[in-house]
């Protein structure tokens, strides 16, 4: 039985998060009434002229800097011509023989196995309007191009991963980099960060490739997965039963776990693609390139090694605390503070505690300040409240935005650490549980449990359980 290969190469668009779109002034703001966010450039009224984004431009000069691309000097923006009703102009601006950025690369790990997926080219284009169908009517469908003109850069990989779970690991990878850098919000369900796979199969040792299928319609990571691992066996199927694999693109239907045949290759548009007359080519400074190269910020994977090296910190820890930039900050900022408290105490509160409180508190991360978590901690190092106590006070914080001081005080959590007064209590244990006293002392180890249990029942749970067990240790001892 043949054995076979799986070849993917992977499209993403990504909308950059700009304030305006790519060539008027319209905000790009989600949510707006349709047609609000519109002028007569972005509408494709006759006459207007596209003016480019400086900002959409510097953002994709980031993304192909991240991905160790080459930038170009000069690249040129073209018609693609074909027509749609959520595209006005009859054609979209797009880049195509000389694009922005390319030959790039990306590091992924799947499965301890590192592996570096090439990168063909990052351009730029307009984003198309939205068909808004079932408002009412069922024999109607409406146009909003709000949407329209907001900026997009297409990432194009080399048909170079092997199996969905490639896919996916190049795929996060890249969603972090471009959150990190600040230009896409990497929102998968909404649209902003949207992947094509195109995908083929070979016999194993095989040089050449087989005929590929373009995927598209899945919204999230398990998606592309599920999609790309149903293709696989389709392709198989097919080949085993003696048939050819035929060049279509294919939608995925995640409620039925299917995809389903779009159009075939002979259906594809001829977009006969053109420099558009209206734009002149863009020529980007090397001097620019270098102060943006400057600015460049550290991205996750980076502070994630980062804090496993600086901080000692299990590389699992770290991925998991640098996986939300704001998070990875928080962190930081707390360990800083919390200066002489062991990272990885710090990172076993976030991890077990306020990441999960996130979840229902959105806000935790804003309203418990790095400063707050020190604070607790350093309490807690000192022995003045229970690590359960401080746990209580975070929640408490992060619901009532109250100081940590009034929470404590409120509450009388303070935790008993005062010799004399523990003294009195396990004095008082010890005379008023003759018969196990005499037990433990003949030899009866484990009811050094019954006696802790019994002191810091007596103080209402808020003794210092070291000095609670220091004291009886002596006490026992006759
Ligand atoms: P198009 O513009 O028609 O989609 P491209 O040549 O730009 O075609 O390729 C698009 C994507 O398809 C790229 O990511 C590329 O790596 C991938 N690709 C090309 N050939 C194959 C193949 N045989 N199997 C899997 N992926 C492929
Ligand atoms: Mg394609
Ligand atoms: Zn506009």
């Amino acid at each position: 039985m043949t054995t076979f290969e799986t070849v993917i190469g992977l499209e993403v668009h990504a909308q950059l998060k700009t304030n305006t779109k790519i060539f008027c002034g319209c905000s790009t703001e989600f949510g707006k009434p349709p047609n609000t966010n519109t002028c007569e450039v972005c509408l494709g009224l006759p006459g207007v002229l596209p003016v480019l984004n400086r900002k959409a431009v510097e953002f994709a000069i980031k993304a192909g800097l991240a991905t160790h691309c080459t930038i170009a000097r000069k690249s040129v923006f073209a018609r693609k011509n074909y027509f749609y009703p959520d595209l006005p102009k009859g054609y979209q601006i797009s880049q195509y023989e000389l694009p922005l950025c390319s030959k790039g690369y990306l590091d992924i790990e799947v499965e301890g196995q590192k592996k570096r997926v090439g990168l063909t080219r990052i351009h730029m284009e307009e984003d198309a309007g939205k068909l808004v169908h079932d408002l009412g009517a069922s024999d109607v469908s409406h146009v909003d191009l709000n949407r329209a003109c907001t900026p997009l850069i297409e990432i194009v990989s080399e048909p170079d991963m092997r199996g969905p779970k490639e896919a996916s690991a190049y795929l996060k990878r890249l969603r972090d980099i471009l959150v990190y850098l600040e230009i896409c919000d990497g929102n998968m369900e909404e649209g902003s960060f949207r992947c094509d796979a195109n995908v083929s199969i070979r016999p194993l040792g095989q040089k050449e490739f087989g005929t590929r299928c373009e995927l598209k319609n899945m919204n999230s990571f398990r998606n592309v997965e599920r999609a790309i691992e149903y293709e696989v066996k389709r392709q198989e199927a097919l080949i085993l039963d003696g048939k050819k694999v035929v060049q279509e693109t294919r939608l995925w239907n995640a409620d039925k776990g299917v995809s389903e045949s779009m159009r075939s290759k002979e259906e594809a548009n001829d977009y006969r693609y053109f420099p558009d007359p209206d734009l002149l080519p863009l020529i980007v400074e090397e001097a620019w390139v270098e102060r943006l190269r400057k600015e460049q910020p550290e991205l996750a994977f980076e502070k994630a090694e980062r804090f496993a090296r600086d901080y000692a910190i299990p590389a699992y820890d770290a991925e998991v605390l640098t996986a939300e930039k704001s998070v990875a900050q928080h962190w930081e900022a707390a360990v800083k503070l919390a200066a002489g408290i062991e990272p990885k105490k710090l990172s076993n509160l976030y991890m077990t505690h306020l990441l999960k409180l996130q979840k229902d508190v959105p806000e935790t991360f804003e309203r418990i300040k790095s400063a707050t978590v020190a604070e607790v901690l350093k309490m807690t190092e000192a022995g003045d409240i229970s690590l359960g106590m401080a746990k209580e006070i975070l929640d408490e914080v992060a619901a009532s935005g109250k100081a940590v001081a009034d929470i404590v005080e409120a509450k009388g959590m303070k935790q008993v650490s005062d010799t004399g007064a523990i003294e009195a209590v396990v004095d008082k244990v010890l005379a008023d549980n003759p018969k196990n006293l005499a037990d433990y002392r003949s030899g009866k180890d484990k009811l050094f449990g019954f006696f802790v249990g019994q002191t810091m029942k007596a103080l209402g749970g808020k003794a210092n359980p070291k000095v609670v067990n220091d004291i009886l240790i002596q006490k026992l001892k006759g």
